[in-house]
């Protein structure tokens, strides 16, 4: 239970994160993610919350460009903390 409240958490982390990237950058809500560096879409598997951030490096996987470490942070900054 605990892991899946952390996902839920990270998932709403990183749609905030990606909401508040788009409204600053004047982007459509809508439309498919993709690298700020190189324009190329994700994969799906590029988008799953810290652990693609991990898996990759901290790096586009198209253009090996190094992703803010904020991106990250944005997302674990919407996990609860357990225990509390
Ligand atoms: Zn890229």
């Amino acid at each position: 239970m605990p892991l899946l409240i952390f996902m839920i958490g990270t998932c709403f982390g990183s749609f905030i994160s990606c909401m508040s990237h788009r409204y600053i950058t004047h982007e459509s809500i809508l439309g498919r993610s993709h690298c700020d560096y190189c324009g190329h879409t994700l994969h799906v598997l590029d988008l799953i919350p810290v652990l693609s951030y991990i898996l990759l490096k901290g790096q586009c996987r198209y253009c090996h460009h190094k992703l803010n470490k904020s991106l990250l942070v944005h997302e674990l900054m919407w996990t609860p903390c357990q225990g509390h």
